[in-house]
């Protein structure tokens, strides 16, 4: 049975992060709609064409692009196995797009990785620094960033950052725009919340644990 997994979650969940450690460690391609844009219009395909005119002149690529370059993305046949989705459905529209792609495949397993506001906004106000040479670690690593700077080996520390308005703008449009989203998914069999508020290791192992579930579910049903 395939993994075919579609994996939410707020700026700071770090989900991009766990996207990437799933699928490489299920040897499934990792799928980010930024990737497969940028690939699309390197390989200059029909819709990578449309795509870039349209980032040209400075507008939003549409759905039915996004949508059509998702397609063929997960018509691949690395994707055969399974696949992991990063920020792709953003809209119910594209969810139910999806579900269009999918029939006929192994069902969608949909984690989201819940984290609180307030946690969220901590992790995202502090930011680990080089005291040497002043590069950043990433700050969606939340947690415990390594001691020392991945450029200059210096001593990183934490700095508080003045932002915080901003974050919490961009934690209420993301909730806002997701609401939908979740509720879409939310009733599904194959649908998993992750407590997203533990140490990245214990998500990971609560990420496999939930995928697994889900899917052996799904394959029962
Ligand atoms: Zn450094």
């Amino acid at each position: 049975m395939a993994l075919n997994v579609v994996m939410m979650g707020p700026p700071g969940a770090g989900k991009g992060t766990q996207a990437d450690r799933f699928a490489a460690g299920r040897q499934i391609p990792k799928i980010s709609t930024g990737d497969i844009l940028r690939e699309a219009v390197k390989a200059g395909t029909e819709l990578g064409l449309r795509a870039k005119a349209v980032m040209e002149r400075g507008d939003l690529v549409s759905d039915e692009i996004i949508i059509g370059i998702v397609r063929e993305r997960l018509g691949r046949p690395d994707a055969a196995r399974g696949f992991v989705l990063d920020g792709f459905p953003r809209t119910v529209a594209q969810a139910e797009a999806l579900d269009v792609i999918m029939s006929g495949r192994d069902p969608l397993v949909v984690v989201d990785i819940a984290v609180p506001d307030e946690a969220l906004v901590r992790r995202l106000t502090s930011r680990w620094v080089c005291r040497a040479c002043g590069a950043n670690a990433d700050p969606g690593q939340a947690g415990v960033p390594a001691a020392t700077c991945a450029r200059c080996g210096g001593p990183m520390s934490q700095r508080a950052d003045d932002r915080e308005e901003v974050i919490r703008e961009r934690l209420r449009v993301y909730a806002r725009d997701t609401r939908p989203l979740l509720d879409y998914y939310r009733a599904r069999p194959t649908f998993r919340a992750i407590d997203g508020a533990q140490p990245a290791d214990r998500v990971a192992t609560a990420l496999d644990a939930a995928i697994d579930d889900a899917a052996r579910g799904a394959r029962g049903a």
